[in-house]
């Protein structure tokens, strides 16, 4: 008896990397400690947005540690925010429940794709999204979705409408790419109003047929943002210490 528990502490002790944020003992968690866990406010394992042919998860919901992190990915080039936020994604994913079926397939049947960076820029969420799927041991294409045409950024859009009208039919699935994967994660950065995750599933039942179920298609985002709240450049000049104190 003692032996076993104190060959349990051994191997616990090998496994528990430091928590991403201060440095202490994760836990059970992977990632993040209880208390940064908190911090980050990383959201019970259930979908923000259920439609029939699709499920769409946030790891998040916005608050101002999560925007500290993204803004200073998305503004300020912080790389060391990347591990961050797939940290998050991680941590969300892990606790998803057995019945969304993740668990009962095999990860190369798995296939992660991020949304796509509009033109000439360098995607940030390929950064984040392809750390995650190699957590997992998922396949990863970081080309599977490409813009058809040009779309405004959905953060400079402020109804519901215009947002859905900026982004329909506007991407494309290339053609056979998800042929022999039974689950397919699109990974975003923010899904405020959904429109980004019904333009790619529109994409990807363009692809796939009518044969899929809601299960076959989840999308991922690091952060739901209420409409309105969404990022404003102007917001971003400071960039805080994001290392919380023991
Ligand atoms: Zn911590």
């Amino acid at each position: 008896m003692f032996i076993e528990t104190f060959f349990e502490k051994i191997k616990s002790a090998l496994q528990t990397q430091a928590c991403l944020l201060c440095e202490q003992k994760p836990g059970s968690a992977s990632q993040f400690c209880g208390r940064c866990h908190e911090k980050l406010g990383i959201r019970p394992a259930t979908p923000v947005i259920e439609t029939p042919y699709c499920l769409g998860h946030a790891a998040t919901t916005l608050n101002p540690m999560v925007k500290r992190l993204l803004y200073g990915h998305k503004f300020h080039n912080r790389k060391e925010h990347i591990g961050h936020l797939a940290g998050m994604l991680i941590q969300y994913w892990e606790a998803l429940p057995p019945y969304y079926g993740f668990t009962s397939v095999h990860p190369e049947n798995v296939l992660v794709m991020p949304i796509p960076p509009h033109e000439g820029n360098v995607s940030l969420i390929d950064q984040f999204a392809s750390r995650f799927a190699r957590h997992f041991g998922y396949d990863y294409r970081h080309d599977a979705l490409a813009w058809m045409r040009e779309v405004r950024p959905q953060h400079r859009i402020h109804d519901k409408q215009g947002r859905f009208s900026n982004i329909g039919q506007s991407l494309h699935l290339k053609s056979g790419i998800i042929s022999g994967y039974e689950r397919v994660i699109i990974v975003d950065d923010i899904t405020t109003t959904g429109a980004t995750l019904l333009e790619a599933s529109r994409a990807f039942h363009n692809e796939v047929g009518n044969m899929s179920r809601q299960n076959d298609l989840s999308c991922l985002a690091v952060t739901k943002v209420p409409l309105g709240e969404q990022f404003r450049s102007g917001e971003t000049e400071e960039e805080p210490d994001i290392r919380l104190k023991r």
